[in-house]
């Protein structure tokens, strides 16, 4: 019935695991159509490597699940907070990526090392803990991302998010994301970091319209 945005979303979770930014079975993907009032996400437990379009889980806004012969992730109330109040996005993804989970462990934002982090919006803030699967967690993330006005944040002892105007972007800066606090980490051990300065920051977002 929507098998675009399976597919999408299947193709996308696919490359992210493959990258190396989740472990196991963590880590979630969501597309959104708002013209059909549809979701579809990564179902609950299902390995990434044998994972097909069709198992990709379709949602409406009330969370009912409407196709697909898994459940959803646990984690589908955060996205649905995120589609319902964030109307300029389309695609959502969350993942363990390691670098950038250590620095949400340590509970530390991760600065501008790279000019790649202004497409995120500046520096990664912290969201704070809440439960996995709760739609706390969601209220908490969508909050952080506002406040900031970042497209990236990670959450505190779990993981990273990132959104976009379609779930390839939001992957792409889950990519960059991992890039910067790994690049992040390495500066940090061998010496003091010099972060790009607010004023380049600034002058680099209004030649990118952001
Ligand atoms: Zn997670």
């Amino acid at each position: 019935m929507y098998p675009t945005l399976q597919e999408v979303v299947h193709a996308n979770a696919l490359k992210a695991f493959r990258t190396g930014l989740m472990a196991g079975t963590s880590g979630n993907f969501s597309a959104f159509d708002r013209d059909l009032g549809v979701m579809a996400i990564t179902p609950s437990g299902i390995d990434y490597e044998t994972m097909k379009p069709e198992d990709i889980t379709i949602l409406d806004l009330q969370g009912n699940c409407i196709e697909g012969k898994f459940p959803p992730s646990s984690e589908w109330q955060m996205h649905l907070t995120i589609y319902e109040t964030m109307p300029e996005v389309a695609g959502v993804a969350h993942t363990h990526a390691p670098y950038a989970t250590a620095f949400a462990v340590l509970n530390q934002p991760i600065p501008v090392v790279l000019i790649e982090m202004v497409l995120l919006g500046g520096t990664i803030p912290v969201a704070p803990f809440a439960l996995p699967g709760s739609l706390e967690l969601g209220e908490k993330v969508v909050a952080t991302l506002k406040k900031n006005q970042t497209s990236a944040c990670l959450l505190e002892n779990h993981g990273t998010l990132t959104i976009g105007a379609t779930l390839e972007s939001a992957c792409e800066k889950s990519v960059y994301l991992e890039d910067s606090a790994k690049i992040y980490h390495f500066a940090k051990s061998v010496g003091e970091v010099q972060l790009v300065s607010e004023r380049a920051v600034q002058e680099m977002k209004q030649k990118m319209a952001l």
